[in-house]
């Protein structure tokens, strides 16, 4: 019995899936009513069982991606309430797929209502009923505008992200391409630690714009206060070599740690008064586990003065 009532809820919370879906999603609606026309088409041609089975694969494969893509926008939201680069790769794939399902579907309508009804002309062209050739037309070329404003439907997801972001986007691609290398740098940095009292290393890896990349790592002291975290040295060191704040890429952080290494506070702060607030900071561990992150992220809301006060 119990079985049963668990079975039920399941199908209950996933009409609550697709009700939500359709009344949140004007996509979803475009859908259902496409569906819709599709079944009623069907019905009215008269398409054989092996078409049918075409078409309804093309609705619920449609209706089915617009549910994960529905489902994968809220879990990003739910991550990442602000814009992240990553947050927007993740739902434009997901929209993707969309897009991939719709296109299959328009190609299914074509090509079964368009042969149905293509046969139907020539029938009628050979008994020479012309009223009803010219209705078949009509119902093709009906069809095919159908079908494009679908794919034009379909690609219509705005994004809404602004030109800034996208290059935040670009520059987030550029720093995780290096990702590796500058991990593999970081690490050669880290081996140059001065440790004595944590033996713990801590390797950094900064690239800057003309795509050098400045080493940093720990300075302990014996006094403790004066101790230098690996990020801060290498971002010192690059500006004591000439650059200029904000002339930043990336930069890659390595450690000993069990989950990659996290930047401590003071070096959030250091890097967002000195790094750009979407640059990309590669977050590693020697075992080679990876977190890709930004400084705004590391550090929301950070004191920093503006750009025109920084140059
Ligand atoms: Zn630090």
């Amino acid at each position: 019995m119990n079985t049963i009532k668990s079975f039920a809820r399941s199908f209950r919370w996933a009409f609550h899936g697709v009700a939500y879906a359709l009344s949140t999603q004007r996509n979803m609606r475009f859908h259902f009513a496409a569906a819709i026309a599709a079944v009623v088409f069907s019905l009215v041609l008269g398409i054989g069982p092996l078409e049918s089975l075409w078409v309804l694969l093309a609705i619920v494969m449609t209706i089915a991606a617009e549910l994960w893509n529905t489902a994968t926008e809220k879990l990003v939201d739910l991550s990442m309430p602000k814009r992240h680069p990553l947050a927007k790769a993740a739902k434009d794939t997901a929209a993707a797929a969309v897009l991939a399902a719709a296109v299959f579907a328009v190609a299914v309508c074509i090509i079964v209502f368009g042969s149905v009804l293509l046969d139907r002309i020539m029938d009628d062209a050979y008994m020479s009923g012309t009223i009803a050739s010219q209705a078949a037309l009509l119902g093709v070329l009906v069809l095919l505008i159908g079908a494009v404003i679908y794919v034009r439907f379909a690609q219509a997801y705005q994004t809404g992200y602004t030109r800034k972001q996208q290059e935040g986007e670009y520059k987030m691609n550029a720093g995780e391409g290096r990702a590796e290398e500058l991990l593999q740098h970081a690490r050669e940095a880290g081996k140059r630690a001065y440790a004595p009292y944590s033996n713990f290393w801590v390797g950094a890896a900064l690239l800057d714009q003309h795509g050098h990349i400045h080493y940093g790592c720990n300075v302990e002291n014996s006094a403790y206060g004066p101790t230098n975290c690996a990020e801060r040295t290498a971002l010192f060191r690059a500006i004591a070599d000439g650059v200029k704040a904000g002339h930043f890429q990336a930069i890659a952080v390595m450690g000993d740690t069990e989950e990659p290494i996290t930047p401590c506070g003071t070096c959030r702060q250091v890097m967002a008064e000195l790094c750009p607030p979407d640059m990309p900071v590669i977050l590693g561990n020697a075992s080679g586990k990876q977190r890709l992150t930004t400084v705004s992220d590391l550090l929301p809301g950070a004191f920093r003065l503006t750009k025109e006060e920084q140059l």
